[in-house]
């Protein structure tokens, strides 16, 4: 490991591991032990490892045109193919497509688009933007202040005053059951302070609403069911945008085509980013209604040059990798298979419902997570994240890959193609780390 990288190897809590190859749903590491890549790397290697479509995609754009960009009236053909190819899928009106190569950096560009458009129709005080306790958005300045995980903002001094950002609750009902609040008066409780925090910051003032469908790093988290349906009636009656982060949700990930359709939630904008081009190239999309960019070009005579965009924003070979990945999906019936497969790993992970360590087990999908927490029928959690980490570098030493989320609840989000038989193996080998972990908690008094 070289000293030279960080954090990997400064910031040192966690486990040691060099991966140097992969194929399949399969990592190996430098000593050739093989692991079971139940995390698809960071809930993005959708297609696996080694697919040689779409390597083969890759190489021929790097052999046709390697590099060529978006601004000032120049195209390339991926490019507009993935455009076209996007717009189609997504279930917003008239959609126009804006390219980037991280999930961060679309969700800055929908950040400064949301102001860039309120200041062509004449409303610049509609500007701030309602985010949730607990959210993941990414890490650059405005995604950073969107995310709301105390380590990816404390040490950084996010987020800034100026960034207009607002918080109301996270949608988990876990912590809430046993203190005997009811799933709809949780529901109720947290929609009526989402509309106290509209009415006393006026409406007028508030652009848009950024919504994980379902969360992925604070926690895999699904809210109750009517939350959704609740939410955007309050936010359509007070005119504000609903912005769907769909980075980790996308594609086929919770059992349908968008986290939006398995959760009911209709987008005025979205983002993605990971499985777009099942993180073969990096490329992200920041999608928006028709009507948003018609408002917008229409004021560019007096803007002049429309002053946003990276030098990558449509990376011709992230293009062909999103686009050959696309097709896979397409062509292979993946969301289909994954749906099924979800359902398989869903009925496997409830033969934990008894263990002493699990307090809950949720998500849709192929995204999942269990609870550890250290007794089930009280509403208690582990003091810090140790547990957690034990279970996963547990998980590691049986040969499988999981992430401790949020503490102490790990997280399971296998490529796309995973088979019955891979899942029976992550469930053999994650009762292996269970059984180890709680030996670990029993030993630590941590019960
Ligand atoms: N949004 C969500 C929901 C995410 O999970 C992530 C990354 N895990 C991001 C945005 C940021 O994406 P990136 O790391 O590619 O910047």
């Amino acid at each position: 490991m070289s000293a030279m990288i960080y954090p990997t190897s400064n910031f040192a809590e966690q486990d040691k591991l060099c991966i140097e190859r992969a194929k399949g749903v399969y990592v190996y590491d430098s000593n050739n032990k093989q692991y079971l890549e139940g995390m698809s790397g960071l809930w993005c290697t959708a297609l696996g490892y080694g697919n040689e479509e779409l390597i083969a995609a890759i190489t021929n754009q790097l052999h046709r045109l390697s590099f060529s960009h978006l601004f000032g009236g120049k195209s390339h053909s991926p490019g507009v193919a993935l455009a076209d190819k996007l717009a189609a899928m997504v279930p917003i009106e008239d959609a126009r497509v804006f390219f980037g190569t991280s999930g961060s950096d679309a969700n800055d560009t929908h950040y400064k688009i949301l102001r860039y458009y309120f200041n062509a129709i004449n409303k610049p005080q509609k500007r701030k933007i309602i985010t949730r306790e607990r959210a993941y958005h990414g890490v650059t300045v405005a995604s950073g202040a969107l995310t709301s995980l105390p380590v990816n903002n404390r040490h950084f001094d996010l987020p800034i005053d100026a960034l207009n950002i607002l918080r109301t609750d996270s949608p988990h009902y876990f912590s809430s059951h046993l203190q005997g609040e009811s799933e709809t008066q949780f529901v109720d409780r947290i929609v009526a302070n989402l509309e106290s925090l509209i009415l006393h910051e006026n409406p007028d003032t508030i652009a848009a609403m950024i919504i994980e469908p379902i969360t992925g790093a604070s926690g895999v988290i699904v809210p109750p069911d009517g939350y959704y349906k609740k939410v955007q009636t309050i936010l359509r009656k007070y005119d504000i945008l609903i912005w769907v982060d769909e980075v980790i949700t996308g594609f086929g990930r919770t059992g349908n085509d968008f986290g939006c359709t398995t959760m009911g939630i209709k987008p005025d904008l979205m983002t993605f980013a990971k499985q777009l081009s099942s993180a073969y190239y990096p490329i992200s999309a920041a999608v928006i209604p028709g009507y948003m960019h018609d408002a917008m070009v229409e004021q560019s005579s007096a803007n002049g040059v429309f002053g946003h965009g990276y030098t990558y924003s449509g990376h011709p070979v992230g293009c062909a990798a999103a686009l050959k990945t696309l097709e896979i999906f397409e062509r292979e019936h993946i969301f289909e298979k994954a749906a099924e497969a979800g359902v398989y790993l869903r009925k496997q992970l409830e033969k934990f419902v008894d263990h002493p360590l699990v307090g809950e087990i949720r998500g849709k999908g192929l995204l999942m997570a269990l609870e550890l927490v250290p007794n089930k029928l009280k509403n208690t959690r582990f003091a810090d994240g140790k547990v957690g980490a034990f279970a996963q570098r547990a998980c590691q030493e049986h040969g499988l890959i999981v992430r401790a989320v949020a503490g102490n609840s790990i997280a399971l989000c296998p490529p796309l193609i995973i088979s019955h038989s891979q899942i029976d193996e992550i469930i053999q080998k994650l009762t292996k780390a269970l059984d180890d972990t709680l030996i670990y908690t029993q030993k630590e008094k941590l019960l």
